[in-house]
């Protein structure tokens, strides 16, 4: 049984300082549906943990979805019924709405966070591939103020993400997509019910007065390394009209960019074919909202 202290903190400013106090040894917990798991399995990150900083007693400075102009801002404790909900991300990025709609159970739905979800750094968390597709950035609170970086780059590898020993992930940010877009977010599980995605994609899509594709998104989750998206499939689409041909040959594209990066591995012979099928799946079903 792992020991340590829990703490709560008053102001932002506060939690920088008790993670600064403990070096790396102090752990956040948002909803605890990760890092509660974790300790409780007993996972070697946490042997030396001294503290854990529940962050929950800040929900009036860390629980909202606004609108500032183009933008919007979403704070790291909204949880993911709060994105399923939210009017703003249903107009605007309805996406991340869907792919949180997806996570886990009711119960995990109410409890888990989106900041939550990004810093425990899966590749197979829900809310990351709409995020990528949408560049969102992320907005660092630490003791020196704040910083913010593109979540691409905060993403370092599995299970890590850019941030110092005093910091912590405040909110996202990401631009509004342009009026006439439409998006979908199709993800694959082991099982249907609380299925943590084996593979996932988020697409965006718009046509120009003619019909064209003027405006493209591929993100698919958890065949890269580190979440991006595929933009040579997304040049692939620019300027043709939606048909299923085309939405297979994205598919294809975005099968062989894993291959080129990731090589062949044991998974290739599942994850080809899945991945080409939830591509077009996705892009059929969000063309299919065009009308
Ligand atoms: C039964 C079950 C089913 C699940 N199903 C899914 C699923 O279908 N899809 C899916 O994507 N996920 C799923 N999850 C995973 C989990 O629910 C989500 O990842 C959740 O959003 C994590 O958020 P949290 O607030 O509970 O994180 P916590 O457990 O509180 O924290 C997770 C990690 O992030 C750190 N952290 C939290 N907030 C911050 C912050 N603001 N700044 C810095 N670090 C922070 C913590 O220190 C910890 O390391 C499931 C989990 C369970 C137990």
């Amino acid at each position: 049984m792992f020991k340590y202290d829990y703490y709560r903190a008053g102001t932002l400013d506060e939690v920088s300082e008790i993670l600064a106090r403990h070096q790396g040894k102090a752990r956040i917990v948002a909803g605890g549906t990760d890092i509660m798991v974790q300790i409780r399995e007993k996972d070697k990150r946490w042997e030396d943990l001294e503290c854990l900083l529940d962050l929950t007693f800040l929900e009036s400075e860390l629980r909202y979805i606004r609108e500032e102009g183009n933008q919007i801002h979403i704070g790291a404790l909204s949880t993911h019924t709060d994105l399923e909900r939210s009017e703003i991300i249903k107009k605007w990025i309805p996406f991340l709405g869907k792919a949180a709609s997806t996570v886990g159970s009711p119960q995990i739905r109410n409890r888990g966070t989106i900041g939550g979800s990004i810093c425990n750094a899966s590749p197979a968390a829900d809310p990351l591939t709409p995020l990528i597709a949408l560049e969102a950035k992320v907005v660092i609170h630490g003791k020196a103020g704040e910083r913010e970086m593109g979540l691409k780059e905060f993403y370092l590898s599995q299970g890590k993400v850019d941030l110092n020993e005093d910091e912590f992930l405040k909110e996202f940010v990401v631009e509004k997509l342009p009026e006439g877009a439409v998006t979908e977010f199709v993800k694959l599980g082991r099982r249907k019910a609380l299925a943590i995605s084996r593979l996932n994609v988020s697409v965006v899509l718009m046509l120009d007065k003619e019909g064209s594709i003027s405006y493209a998104r591929i993100a698919p989750g958890c065949i890269f390394r580190t979440p991006d998206r595929v933009e040579t499939a997304e040049e692939l689409l620019i300027g043709k009209k939606p048909s299923e041909e085309l939405w297979k040959e994205a598919g294809k594209e975005v099968s062989d960019e894993m291959i080129r990066r990731t090589g062949i591995r044991w998974s290739t012979e599942y994850k080809q074919p899945a991945v080409e099928a939830i591509v077009e799946d996705a892009l059929a079903q969000a063309a299919e909202m065009i009308g």
